[in-house]
């Protein structure tokens, strides 16, 4: 079984000032995902930052409206008004501010055909919030989108964007989050994670160290997501992801500080 094991490597903050609580002027996380429920694989540590003083948003850009493997709730409003107070719960339960519901389609964000103006929309309401909100940090899924599902993908390619074009109020320190492979036979036993999906662990460069106490609010969390999630799956995920993580919850910076003359060596 491979774990997310790293090489020595310091465990850094998300920011460089160190704790917010200890600078005076609190810092602002903001944690940007397509559906309520992404943000398990980081709970633990929106929980531990948010104990720390600093200021925790997470955006969740669909409506959720076509989720939902453990509610006979069918597809539709009733589901999305469902999943916005689930969302409500799990933000309750980890101390953050309440979550900033965009409201875009469910599992639409990559239908050009039917919709090609669609990202052009997303693309100025995410640029909106994160302007508004003005973040020190940000974390996003990866270009996998943890589980490759397209909704998860084009959320973390516009947050990218906004990051390379330098969008008002949006800062380079981006992290990118993704789930242990661990943490997938649980969550679905009959399918582990599909093949070349999970990045290697040398990419994960920040360990961000949580206490008892935040994969705790992380596991409450969790169970607020009842469409998604039975308790029994709960129960076992959140094992997973405990000896997953160790303490640590590993991310990927997207930025890098490394410079260079030439694409085939690398840089001193
Ligand atoms: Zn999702």
């Amino acid at each position: 079984m491979r774990t997310v094991t790293l090489t020595a490597i310091a465990a850094l903050t998300l920011s460089t000032a160190g704790p917010a609580s200890a600078q005076g002027t609190p810092k602002t996380l903001v944690a940007v995902f397509a559906h309520g429920d992404d943000e398990v694989p980081v709970a633990p540590i929106l929980a531990r930052y948010a104990r720390d003083g600093v200021q925790v948003y997470m955006i969740i850009a669909t409506d959720g409206a076509q989720g939902g493997s453990n509610t006979s709730i069918p597809r539709g409003p009733e589901l999305a008004r469902v999943r916005s107070e689930e969302v409500r719960c799990s933000t309750e339960a980890l101390g953050i501010h309440p979550p900033i519901l965009l409201g875009f389609p469910d599992g639409a964000l990559g239908n050009y055909a039917a919709d090609p103006e669609l990202l052009y929309r997303l693309t100025p309401r995410l640029s909106e919030e994160l302007q508004r909100l003005h973040p020190d940090a940000l974390i996003t899924w990866g270009p996998d989108g943890a589980t490759g599902h397209p909704d998860h993908r084009l959320v973390s390619s516009i947050v990218t964007q906004l990051v390379r074009a330098g969008a008002p109020g949006v800062p380079d320190r981006l992290f990118y989050a993704s789930i242990p492979v661990e943490g997938f036979r649980p969550m679905n036993p009959a399918r582990g994670a599909p093949p070349l999906l999970i990045p290697q662990a040398k990419y994960f460069t920040v360990r961000v160290p949580f206490a008892a106490a935040d994969f705790d609010a992380a596991r409450r969390a969790m169970t607020c997501h009842r469409t998604q999630y039975s308790e029994d799956v709960v129960q076992r995920v959140a094992e997973a992801m405990r000896q997953a993580w160790n303490g640590m919850l590993p991310l990927a910076p997207w930025f890098s500080t490394s410079a260079g003359t030439d694409l085939f060596s690398s840089p001193r």
